[in-house]
């Protein structure tokens, strides 16, 4: 079922727009406003659609609102409990807010809250997690038709109230409970979905977890924002959820890398090129497929469908295109060389 167009800021989802990729900001909202804007940005540069931040208390809403004015992409509020906030939030210019109408309490609160999104086009995001359930849901043998009837109870609450701008989450820190909840509330509603495996690890163990559910959801075109939850830094969020993307055929803008493992035959350290020219490669959004490849054996036949590629014989680096050699140089040039011909290209 195509998801409604929810509008979060200036970004469109649902609705067959663009997967966003989403993460989390891991930090109190504490300090410099200006330090907080330029990693926003930096996040941005890399490929970050939206951020979150967790606001526990009144001050943090402040200091998001000012935040919020002067952001380069959309940032979302995360509240619990204090309906106080929400509405503070609302108010001072946050895109979208994340609550559950479960945990803000009396029905009069959650109206409040919703009355003041919906004048001010702020949408609603309500986050199911399977290892916080409302108690009522708990008993249920079936997690992912727990996680479902608790996203119906909110849900509810909202139709209620005639407000419509309302995006979920259904997300457990198991990949078959976390599938099939959504994969059952998708063919139910048109409501856009954010995706995650919640506490899916560290970084490697993570990245296996939130590929594999993500890219099942996705390839039956379920999903509209994506999160990629690791007990690692915001850069690999971001930059594990927009590989997933590519890799799914969500996106196809942004650097392809095809790389040698390296073996006894390499004669250029790949890996260390690799980390030297990472950061400018994330910022790159054109849809360019690079090669980066230990010898001159396999090199260029090997990445013959890159558009550039770089690989080392002896003392001598080699760069070519479409696997023909176009350029040989010192070790020494192999970082300035090949950023040069790949801005050419
Ligand atoms: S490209 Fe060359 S060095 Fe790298 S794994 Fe293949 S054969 Fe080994």
């Amino acid at each position: 079922m195509k998801s409604n167009t929810v509008k979060i800021g200036d970004t469109l989802i649902g609705g067959g727009f663009p997967v966003a990729v989403q993460t989390m900001w891991k930090s109190p909202l504490s300090g410099e406003i200006g330090v907080i804007l330029s990693g926003i940005e930096e996040l941005k540069d890399i490929g970050a659609d939206i951020i979150r931040f967790a606001v526990p208390d009144i001050e943090d809403a402040e200091i998001l609102s000012k935040i919020s004015k002067k952001s380069v992409i959309p940032l979302v509020a995360d509240i619990h409990f204090d309906y106080k906030i929400a509405l503070k939030c609302i108010k001072g210019g946050v895109h979208k807010i994340r609550i559950n109408p479960g945990n803000i309490g009396a029905s009069w609160k959650v109206e409040e809250v919703v009355r003041a999104a919906a004048d001010c086009n702020v949408p609603i995001r309500v986050g199911v997690n399977g290892g916080s359930l409302p108690s009522s849901f708990r008993d249920l043998k079936d997690i992912s038709e727990a996680m479902v009837k608790a996203a119906e109870m909110e849900l509810n609450v909202f139709e209620k109230l005639k407000f419509k701008d309302v995006v979920f989450s259904l997300k457990s820190s198991d990949i078959e409970s976390t599938v099939m909840a959504n994969t059952v509330f998708s063919s139910r509603y048109s409501y856009p979905l954010h995706l995650g495996v919640t506490e899916a690890g560290p970084l490697i163990p993570g990245i296996v977890k939130s590929s594999i559910a993500l890219n099942t959801m996705l390839k039956d075109n379920i999903g509209d924002t994506i999160r990629v939850s690791l007990s690692d830094t915001m850069r690999n969020e971001v930059i594990a959820g927009k590989e997933i993307l590519k890799a799914a055929g969500k996106i196809s803008s942004g650097i392809t890398t095809i790389s040698c493992p390296r073996c006894g035959r390499a004669s250029f350290n790949t890996h260390e090129f690799l980390n030297s020219v990472d950061s400018t490669l994330q910022k790159i959004n054109k849809n360019i497929t690079i090669a980066v490849m230990g010898c001159i054996v396999n090199g260029p036949g090997e990445a013959r469908h890159a558009d550039l590629g770089i690989t080392g014989s002896g003392d001598n680096i080699v760069i070519f295109r479409k696997g023909k050699i176009v350029k040989r140089a010192n070790p020494s040039e192999a970082v300035r060389l090949f950023l040069e011909e790949l801005r050419e290209i």
